[in-house]
């Protein structure tokens, strides 16, 4: 094998968002070097409905926000990174939610999304990093970010009763992760969301 070019940086981005699972399993074929791992049941429909809020709201206050499916080429250099995801487990119930980063990362932002989400996220956090796809996210190394680049399982989507909790707020933790986002990039003044009450989707009550 030749050796290939290191690969190009990208910048121009505060942000890098990435869905987890998105685009597979069509994107499967071009990324040979990723397992196609397709996530939980129904991970793959909430991940984007997350992570196009988180987006539009950074958007709407000024953040640059490069907005990626789970493969992605290229390594980009941006202040934060998050890595959208809901966990899936056996037994069911026995997750919850969690953060992951590099092992050299510092755990401070990690804390405080934790001290955030768990005010409202009643079912809790398992150990950060407490398993190898966060402790060794494939895409960390396609990410220089000052701030750290973190997956977010924003809960268990196999428990019913986390998912019954989740399934009306997904733009709420979109919001939530926006206002995190900005405050920790310093940059957009992002207003903290409206309580955890559900929120009704614009145009879907009458
Ligand atoms: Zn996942």
């Amino acid at each position: 094998m030749t050796p290939s070019p290191p690969p190009a940086i990208i910048r121009g981005y505060d942000v890098l968002i990435s869905a987890g699972h998105e685009g597979r399993p069509a994107s499967c074929a071009r990324f040979p070097q990723h397992s196609c791992n397709l996530g939980a049941r129904g991970e793959r429909t909430w991940n984007p409905i997350v992570a196009n809020e988180t987006m539009r709201v950074l958007r709407a206050h000024g953040v640059r926000v490069v907005r990626l499916p789970a493969d992605f080429s290229g390594v980009y250099a941006v202040k934060l990174a998050v890595f959208i995801h809901f966990d899936g487990a056996v037994p069911r119930c026995s997750s919850a939610a969690s953060v992951g980063y590099p092992a050299n990362a510092d755990p401070r932002f990690a804390r405080s999304w934790k001290g955030l989400y768990g005010r409202y996220f009643p079912f809790g956090f398992r150990p950060d990093n407490f398993t190898v796809n966060l402790r060794r996210y494939y895409a960390y190394k396609q990410v220089r970010a000052n701030a750290g680049a973190y997956v977010l399982e924003l809960g268990e989507i196999t428990c019913p009763a986390q998912h019954a909790w989740l399934a009306p707020r997904l733009g709420w933790v979109g919001d939530l992760i926006a206002y995190w986002i900005a405050r920790v990039i310093d940059k957009g003044r992002v207003p903290l969301p409206a309580n955890a009450s559900v929120r009704v989707r614009r145009g879907s009550s009458r």
